[in-house]
């Protein structure tokens, strides 16, 4: 029986070995982590949001967006339920997004690693994969004092967001050394930093709002949901979904500057008779304790530090110095180029018997299991590729 390699236990690292192993393959994966899926089981906060029912090439970026649909096309939505439900997860559905009906990520994980077990994929952890090679019948994965041939390679080891959960860009520099294009990767889905006032007073405050993104004053983009406000600047899903741009804007030398809704729900307007109204119903309460009931208690000095409370309210002014570090990223923007890869295949066009899925790839979804998908469906594509290959 031939051999398939597949460098990091990760989401698509564990889908692949899945497939290639139905596919009739051995399979070894090689995780440098002492256990794998470190970083799914801190997805969803805990709870896995591992894909959505409104699933659209829109949602996710990329510099070859045709390679990206092609590849979204070859193992969908419906191939990804199909997948979790054989392997015994039942979803449920809280606006598109979906999530394990056990609101665990650690029973996703559970049945990856029992299909795999079943499967017989060997699963070597603590060993970290510091170059692959090309040999007379196939590739070979190295570690600093060992050697693993194999037929087919997969490179499964993520971007390097979130580092701590062991992806830390190293396939990167093995795919740069191959001589692959990559395009420079960036945090995405991040917190972002922002100028010119003193944060710490509205650090802790998470409050339901919007966000609108401007790039030299021409807005780019907006989306609500919880605000959380930081002492560097801002967080939250709603600032997760714009920060990609916010970063490009500022890679592009434009200033990127965000207006933070307090109260979508009212307009500027209805917020000045409000407050009017207050004034006269209660005349013995200042400024401040007007705004006691509204707003969050440490959220009021923030709002009377600006000219105007109205429009404090509806257009809080910030301007963005930039995303924190890739630590604090959930995913990143940018990796090896998809044109480098054969959509239906995932093998690399330059490198047969080479495969590359994941977040190593030049693709980023937006928050709400697009990330996941993306994961799903590369190891998919790459492990029944890499395994039927070796039939
Ligand atoms: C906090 C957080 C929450 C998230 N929540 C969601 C969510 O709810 N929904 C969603 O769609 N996406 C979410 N994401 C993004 C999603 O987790 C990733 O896009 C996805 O895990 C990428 O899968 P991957 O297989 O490419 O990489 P990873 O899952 O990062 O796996 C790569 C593996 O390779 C290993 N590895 C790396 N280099 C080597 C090496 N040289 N040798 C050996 N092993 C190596 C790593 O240790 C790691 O285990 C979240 C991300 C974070 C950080």
């Amino acid at each position: 029986m031939r051999q398939v390699l597949i460098v990091g236990g990760g989401a698509s690292g564990l889908t692949a070995g899945i497939f290639a192993a139905r596919a009739g393959a051995a399979v070894t994966i090689f995780e440098r982590n002492p256990t794998v899926g470190k970083k799914l089981l801190a997805t969803g906060n805990g709870r896995c949001n591992l894909t959505n029912t409104q699933m659209s090439n829109g949602c996710y970026h990329s510099e070859t967006p045709k390679a990206l649909q092609e590849i979204l096309a070859g193992f969908p939505l419906q191939d990804t339920l199909e997948f979790f439900a054989s392997l015994g997860i039942c979803t449920k559905e809280q606006n598109g997004r979906l999530y394990p009906q056990s609101n665990q990520a650690e029973s996703v994980l559970e049945v990856l690693q029992m299909e795999a077990a079943y499967r017989k994929v060997k699963i070597k952890t603590n060993a970290h994969i510091t170059g692959i090679s090309k040999t007379a019948t196939g590739w070979a994965a190295h570690t600093a004092d060992w050697t693993y041939p194999g037929d087919a390679l997969i490179l499964a080891t993520g971007s390097k967001a979130s580092k701590i959960s062991g992806s830390d860009g190293s396939g990167y520099e093995i795919a740069e050394k191959l001589g692959l294009s990559l395009i420079p990767p960036f945090p995405a889905l991040v917190p972002l930093r922002c100028m010119g006032t003193d944060f710490s007073g509205w650090a802790g405050v998470r409050i339901d709002g919007k966000v609108t993104l401007y790039g030299n004053g021409q807005k780019l983009a907006e989306d609500t949901g919880e605000l959380q406000l930081t002492n560097y600047g801002v967080s939250g899903i709603p600032i997760f979904q714009i920060s990609r741009q916010a970063v490009q804007t500022i890679k592009d030398g434009k200033k990127a500057t965000l207006a933070l809704d307090f109260w979508p729900e009212m307009d500027k307007a209805a917020i000045k008779a409000l407050l009017e109204r207050r004034r006269t119903d209660c005349p013995y309460k200042s400024i401040k304790e007007l705004l006691v009931g509204i707003f969050p208690k440490k959220l009021l000095p923030v709002l009377l530090s600006q000219p105007s409370l109205p429009e404090a309210i509806k257009e809080f002014p910030l301007q963005v110095e930039g995303p924190l570090s890739f630590d604090h990223a959930q995913v990143c923007a940018g990796g090896v180029s998809l044109a480098e890869i054969h959509p239906a295949t995932m093998e690399a066009r330059r490198f047969p018997g080479l495969y590359l899925t994941g977040e190593l790839l030049d693709a980023d979804g937006i928050c709400g299991g697009y990330n996941l998908q993306w994961a799903w469906t590369t190891g998919a594509l790459a492990g029944t590729s890499a395994g039927e290959e070796c039939r």
